[in-house]
């Protein structure tokens, strides 16, 4: 099964103005292949984004309500309003540093399927629960709790996993690990629903960069991949998109 790459960058609470124009600069360049590219920076900063022909945008959470009393908060069509496309759910440092539950993160997914925006559902352990040999434990639990109770929504996700251990620290996942553990996720979620195990987008996440992207990509079950750090730097992260087939 020959699934169509996606890249995606995380700016996370980092960027500016400036750095949009660079990066659409860098980005338009590339031809419009098959590969989808998305950019998700901070949401003020999306409408910073005046002519991208290339790729995508997103945004790094959402809020589960559809509108309110809710301060701070984005709903999903402020989002879309803004130019948003796709939206990253569950990423480790909102489930750690902004206590998201599995609950909560299954709340954001289906609603923002609802809304028409493509989430990008971040699962991963961390070292201790790697140490511990609990990975597939702590996937299982992140993923069940999203799609047991609405195993429709496979079809309209993208998943990254991003082992905590490997996210920020500069030590990837070697690719057999990766692989491996892709390839639990995708025959865990053939439970949900089979044919959509094998269409869904598997991205990884930790660490990389225009170096080890390669040996990364070759790997069956790897379809992508979400990049924090090295999607800050414009011209690295268009070699990253350009060593996805
Ligand atoms: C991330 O935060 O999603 C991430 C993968 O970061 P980095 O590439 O910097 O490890």
């Amino acid at each position: 099964m020959h699934r169509t790459p996606l890249i995606a960058a995380n700016w996370k609470m980092n960027g500016s103005a400036a750095l949009a124009q660079d990066m659409t600069a860098a980005l338009n360049e590339l031809s419009q292949g098959t590969t989808t590219v998305v950019v998700c920076p901070p949401a003020t900063l999306l409408t910073a984004f005046t002519n991208p022909k290339t790729f995508a945008l997103g945004g790094q959470t959402l809020s589960h309500e559809v509108s309110g009393a809710f301060t701070g908060e984005l709903s999903a069509n402020l989002l879309l309003e803004a130019g948003a496309t796709y939206v990253i759910v569950g990423h480790s440092e909102r489930r750690e540093l902004n206590f998201e539950t599995d609950a909560l993160i299954a709340a954001k997914l289906s609603r923002a399927v609802a809304a028409g925006l493509t989430p990008i559902l971040c699962v991963g352990e961390s070292l201790s629960e790697r140490q511990q040999e609990k990975t597939q434990q702590v996937l299982a639990r992140q993923l069940d709790a999203v799609y047991a109770s609405q195993p429709e929504l496979l079809a309209n996700s993208v998943i990254a996993y991003e082992p905590i251990w490997a996210i920020g620290t500069g030590e990837s996942a070697t690719p057999e690990q990766a692989q491996a553990t892709h390839h639990f996720i995708r025959q865990h979620l053939a439970k949900f629903n089979s044919q959509s195990a094998v269409t869904v987008k598997l991205l990884y996440g930790g660490s990389v960069n225009a170096d080890n992207c390669v040996a990364l990509f070759q790997q069956a079950d790897i379809d992508g991949a979400l990049v924090g750090g090295a999607s800050l730097k414009p011209v690295e992260f268009a070699q990253i998109c350009l060593a996805v087939t």
